[in-house]
């Protein structure tokens, strides 16, 4: 099977030595041809339909998919599957941790006490004694959630179906989420129907001094409420990783706002050395005319 690599800003060393190594049936290729029948991508512009007319399957390196579905040159008819890279998934895990952690033992207010030069210990809390949140239940907060059970937290996750994990907790009720989470985390995909979730009314549904980590997509929080509600001291802290506008603009208040972390969209990154075995694996099932794993669903829009 002839596979064209066009993960825009991948390096293809990187790649290519990785896939021809767990997939030594492919041939990948950097340029389309007509009989090219897999194609690995990122992110817009993707190579035009016309060029691939063999086309039967694409395969994104990366989780969210939502610039991919917005890109008219994706051709209905082919199935795109997510990565499924067990080292973004690890990844993931360890930031939520990190922005809990950071929270929950309050070294953000630490650090700003030492730019103070500012001797104030605070009362400490159990694991125990925070509820955290989870927005977003698939493949990454499921993960993150067995992670947080495990050091204590209790975790209360906001699920459609309901869900039975040990240690983890699920409502099917939005505000009463919003309302017992001492840090929210937000693991949904950008949708139509997620876009905006986290507004002024969501933010003044939380508790007082509640947190929140924002690891999905800017676009599901409405930024300019968001900082009204870290102002007005509704929310104590945001750990930022997505934004609506990226780069985030120099300009932008969150870069100098006290009670914000930003960090630029590195929650998880692919790394080949775990992801390129997961891809090549994906690319022999439909090599076989199997069903791949990480499909997406189209009318979902992840
Ligand atoms: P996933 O496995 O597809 O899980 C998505 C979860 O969101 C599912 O539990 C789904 O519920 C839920 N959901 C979707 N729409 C919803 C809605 N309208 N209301 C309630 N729940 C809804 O996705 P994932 O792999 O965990 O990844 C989540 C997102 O993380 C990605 O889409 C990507 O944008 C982001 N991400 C960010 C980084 C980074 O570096 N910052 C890295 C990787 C991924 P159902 O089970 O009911 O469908």
């Amino acid at each position: 099977m002839k596979i064209l690599f066009a993960a825009q800003g991948e390096e293809p060393a990187r790649w290519l030595p990785l896939l021809a190594q767990s997939f030594p049936d492919g041939e990948f290729v950097l340029a389309p041809q007509a009989d090219v029948e897999a194609a690995i991508v990122t992110r817009p512009p993707l190579p035009p339909a016309g060029a691939l007319p063999r086309l039967r399957f694409v395969q994104s390196l990366w989780m969210g998919v939502d610039r991919l579905l917005a890109e008219a040159t994706l051709p209905a008819h082919v199935p795109l599957a997510r990565c499924l890279d067990p080292g973004m998934i690890a990844a993931m895990t360890e930031t939520v941790l990190a922005c809990v952690l950071d929270w929950h033992r309050d070294r953000h207010r630490y650090r700003r006490a030492q730019a103070e030069a500012r001797w104030q210990p605070l009362a400490q809390h159990l694991a125990a004694d925070r509820t955290v949140g989870l927005l977003g239940y698939g493949v990454l907060g499921q993960a993150a959630a067995r992670a947080l059970a495990g050091l204590g937290f209790e975790v209360l996750a906001w699920t459609r179906k309901p869900s039975a994990s040990a240690g983890v907790a699920s409502s099917a009720d939005l505000e009463h989420v919003l309302a017992a989470s001492d840090i929210l985390v937000c693991l949904l995909p950008l949708t139509p129907a997620t876009r905006g979730l986290l507004d002024r009314q969501a933010f003044a549904r939380m508790k007082k001094g509640a947190a929140l980590a924002n690891l999905a997509r800017g676009e599901i929080a409405v930024e300019h409420d968001l900082l009204a509600a870290l102002d007005e001291r509704v929310l104590s802290h945001a750990y930022l990783d997505v934004f609506a506008e990226e780069p985030l603009p120099p300009a932008h208040p969150f870069w100098r706002h006290p009670a914000v972390t930003v960090t630029p969209h590195v929650a998880a990154l692919t790394d080949p050395r775990t992801a390129a075995p997961w891809v090549a694996a994906n690319l022999a099932r439909v090599a076989r005319c199997e069903r791949p794993l990480g499909l997406v669903d189209r009318a979902r829009g992840y």
